[in-house]
């Protein structure tokens, strides 16, 4: 189904654990080459790239913060550097950093909650954009920027979590902008934007806490990584979705119908 993703080169931030990594491996069996990115080195990094390279595709793993400006550049460089372009570039680092309510929220929190959510998608898509359009002009179809929002853009997020939806609604609003001027450049700009899926983002509730939550979702529980994976295929995919972009898709078991 998606066999135009074989050999595609798609670049992942935050990718060494829950929806990313669940995102690399299904791009890997598509049979592409994949960049798997983390602040640290995981520790079990060898034993994971061996299992992701009998998949199908070829993985590989950059470590960079992308909540620091320069490394997203140095990210981009080191990944074109590897593989010769971008086709690919899926903007999924991201994270509530800590819980707090606005009277504890100080210049600094601002700014790891921002830094992490929004400033690092726009930096390492501003780095990508002259290779993303290399590649749409090389292969005659389109490139593909896909970030990760979420349900909290809409609804404003949990308890102590509005700075963290705030920043991924301002990620929902910067890419109609990136749409109007981009697209020119073969580029299409589509959103994945989760609900609440079963990952470390939520590892602050016990498992009771979590079937508790869940049992209010008309699908009755959390969402599963890989449940979330094929729609990052679908955006990447010039065959299935050459013609769409601007969208945010809602995964979310029905918590969320905007
Ligand atoms: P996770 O915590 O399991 O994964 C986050 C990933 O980002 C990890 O691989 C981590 O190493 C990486 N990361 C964090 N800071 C980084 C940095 N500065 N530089 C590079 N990498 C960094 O969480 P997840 O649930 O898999 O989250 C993935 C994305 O989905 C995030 O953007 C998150 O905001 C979004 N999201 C998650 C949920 C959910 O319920 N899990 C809901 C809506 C949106």
């Amino acid at each position: 189904m998606f066999d135009d993703l074989k050999g595609k080169r798609v670049l992942i931030t935050g990718s060494t654990q829950g929806i990313g990594l669940a995102a690399v491996e299904a791009f890997a069996r598509a049979g592409a080459k994949v960049a798997m990115n983390g602040r640290r080195v995981p520790v079990d990094l060898e034993a994971t790239l061996a299992r992701l390279n009998g998949l199908g595709g070829e993985v590989v793993f950059l470590q960079a913060d992308v909540s620091d400006s320069a490394a997203c550049g140095t990210l981009v460089e080191a990944f074109v550097e590897r593989f010769g372009g971008i086709d690919v570039l899926v903007n999924n680092a991201g994270g509530l950093v800590a819980r707090k309510p606005l009277p504890e929220i100080d210049d600094a929190f601002f700014d790891a909650v921002t830094d992490l959510n929004s400033r690092s998608a726009l930096m390492v898509t501003k780095h990508a954009l002259p290779h993303l359009k290399a590649a749409a002009a090389q292969s005659g179809t389109t490139s593909s920027v896909i970030s990760v929002g979420s349900v909290a853009g809409y609804t404003g997020g949990g308890p102590g979590a509005g700075l963290y939806g705030a920043a991924k609604a301002w990620l929902h609003n910067i890419q109609k902008n990136w749409v109007a001027f981009h697209t020119k450049d073969g580029i299409r700009f589509n959103m994945v934007s989760p609900g609440t899926f079963d990952t470390a983002f939520h590892a602050d509730k016990d498992e009771d806490t979590k079937a508790r939550i869940g049992s209010g979702f008309p699908m009755g529980r959390f969402g599963r990584p890989e449940e979330c994976a094929p729609t990052f295929l679908f955006f990447a995919s010039h065959a299935c979705s050459g013609y769409i972009t601007g969208q945010v898709l809602d995964v979310n078991g029905g918590q969320y119908m905007p």
